[in-house]
């Protein structure tokens, strides 16, 4: 497994990493069985696996957020290896943002609903961090959770509408043995608030209505951003402590 911190020159080697189909995992790190589960689908279809990890400071909204992001590259290094990985790409802000984010992606209308009403320029940053990292690696084909229902959506429609040459393959949110789905921010979790966050998945899967299922997680202690239906989706965001979880399920 070769690991570029550099940008310049990965830019400078790619050139000898030419097996196609390529695949792509973009990811923040603090890796867990969700993140491996898109390297396991891509290592599986592809003949040449690349995942960056990349904490991407224009997405979050919240200065705070970002800082406390939890990082633990030793272990992502290890497990990414493990997962059959060929090239890991970990470049820092100023190389990615080499612009000072001058130029950004923007989407102008369902960004700005369910977690982009919550998190003000957060899809921006996702958009243009993602249309950043498809260009350096030039995929064919880049893989998304379905646990992030709203970015995976917006990733879709970004590569329709300016034309880009890849396919985004959507994988199956994976969760713990309670339900709760699994994410990096889980470990900001205390023990009490672990012991309760289960209750995101049960409410949007046992109830009737959105509105019921809001009911529930406020009765949970949750601080409810939105729980909304959207198609054949339930989608959530809620707060505990300072800890925020999305989920959604089908309907
Ligand atoms: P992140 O590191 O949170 O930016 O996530 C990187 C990729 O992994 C995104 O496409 C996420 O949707 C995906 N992902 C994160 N958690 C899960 C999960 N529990 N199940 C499936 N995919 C996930």
């Amino acid at each position: 497994m070769k690991v570029f911190e550099s940008v310049a020159e990965w830019q400078a080697r790619r050139h000898e990493f030419v097996a196609r189909p390529l695949g792509f995992v973009p990811t923040m790190g603090a890796l867990h069985q969700g993140h491996l589960s898109l390297v396991k689908t891509c290592t599986a279809e592809n003949a040449l696996t690349v995942v960056s990890v990349f904490v991407n400071p224009t997405q979050f909204d919240d200065k705070q957020d970002f800082e406390k992001y939890p990082a633990d590259t030793r272990s992502d290094l290890a497990r990414l290896e493990a997962a059959g990985v060929d090239v890991v790409l970990m470049p820092d802000a100023t190389q990615i943002y080499r612009d000072e984010y001058r130029f950004k992606v923007t989407e102008s209308e369902f960004s700005r609903r369910l977690c982009g009403a919550h998190r003000p320029g957060h899809f921006d940053g996702v958009l243009t961090v993602v249309m950043r990292l498809l260009n350096l690696v030039g995929p064919d084909n880049a893989y998304f959770g379905e646990k992030d229902y709203q970015q995976l959506q917006l990733i879709r429609d970004m590569v329709s509408a300016f034309f880009m040459p890849v396919n985004i393959v959507a994988c199956p949110t994976v969760r713990e043995a309670d339900g709760l789905a699994m994410s990096s921010r889980n470990r900001l979790l205390d023990e009490n608030q672990r012991a309760r966050a289960p209750a995101l998945y049960a409410a949007l899967k046992s109830s009737r209505t959105a509105d019921e299922a809001r009911h529930k997680l406020i009765d949970e202690g949750f601080v409810v951003d939105y729980v909304e239906d959207l198609e054949h989706r339930r989608l959530a965001a809620a707060r505990l402590g300072s800890t925020r979880l999305i989920d959604n399920v089908e309907i």
